[in-house]
């Protein structure tokens, strides 16, 4: 079997059938985030969300997750409707998840701890995932003597080492200073690249988004946001993302989705002026 047509059989990722999410609200109400979201992300694609400020990226993120169960349509992964958390992702948010009270190593193995790992093999494998990030020698600290840069580091070892096939990332590095930040994001193409891994990652910033991404999803301004643009990113890879912004093929898609992104910008700094005046 040649590879292509392994992967026209093979059943995507995740699969977003005419998803739409709802919150409660604290008056009684209810506040639908997103509204018939369909969408479909083949295995080992680097997808981006993009959309502005509270259109719901982060509550597509926690539908795929599992973490919320949606008000109507479904979530599969891998084939299969998604019926509570879903195992075969990993989460990485902003904040990094890091635990005060453990040493860098342990934070990395935690995973392995918990799907009970035997501790001579959880370290072996942690300090394994320190020497790939960068990190050898810092397996005794812990996060708080850590910089921004290497908590990060920390993170993505930490969600990397139970081997997700899924990796959710939410504004991981928005965070970090710029320079930090472009490192980082080369680290996670390295890592990336050749895994296999399915990536879906949510950014406000599309710069980003463009330089990383197989393709880019734009969500219009909420309430009820769905997707008013995909765009194909077709840049070459192996990327280095220290050049890559200024090629003219990158301006040429970053100016396309901008003008799209601009307009939904607009219309929710309209909605929440006229709620501040
Ligand atoms: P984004 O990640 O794109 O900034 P979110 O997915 O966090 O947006 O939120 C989408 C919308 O849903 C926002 O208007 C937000 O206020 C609302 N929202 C998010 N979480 C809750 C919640 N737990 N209860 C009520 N409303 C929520
Ligand atoms: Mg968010």
């Amino acid at each position: 079997m040649t590879i292509s047509s392994q992967r026209s059989t093979a059943p995507p990722a995740v699969s977003l059938s005419s998803l739409t999410m709802a919150y409660r609200t604290r008056e009684g109400g209810e506040y639908t985030a997103v509204r018939n979201i369909d969408l479909t992300i083949p295995r080992g694609r680097f997808l981006s969300v993009v959309g502005p400020t509270g259109c719901g990226k982060s509550t597509i993120l926690n539908a795929i997750a599992g973490l919320r169960t949606p008000s109507a349509g479904s979530v599969e992964i891998d084939g299969r409707m998604l019926g509570g958390l879903n195992k075969a992702a990993g989460y990485m948010f902003q904040s990094d998840a890091l635990l005060p009270w453990m040493t860098v190593v342990d934070n990395v193995a935690l995973g392995l701890q918990l799907r009970g790992v035997a501790a001579a093999e959880r370290r072996n494998q942690a300090m394994a995932w320190l020497r790939r990030v960068g990190l050898a020698g810092f397996e005794k600290s812990y996060p708080h003597q850590l910089s921004g840069g290497m908590r990060k580091r920390t993170a993505v070892a930490q969600t990397w080492i139970v081997d997700p096939g899924i990796l959710l990332m939410d504004e991981p590095f928005g965070a970090l200073d710029v320079q930090t930040r472009q490192i980082m994001e080369n680290e996670l193409l390295a890592l990336w690249t050749g895994s296999g891994k399915t990536v879906v990652f949510v950014t406000h910033d599309l710069d980003e988004a463009v330089s990383l991404s197989d393709e880019v999803v734009l969500l219009s301004a909420g309430p009820a946001s769905t997707i008013v643009g995909r765009y194909e990113i077709d840049l070459p890879r192996p990327r280095d993302l220290m050049d890559i912004r200024t090629r003219p093929e990158f301006t040429e898609i970053y100016a396309r989705i901008w003008s799209d992104l601009r307009e939904e910008v607009m219309k929710t700094y309209e909605r929440t002026a006229r709620v501040d005046a």
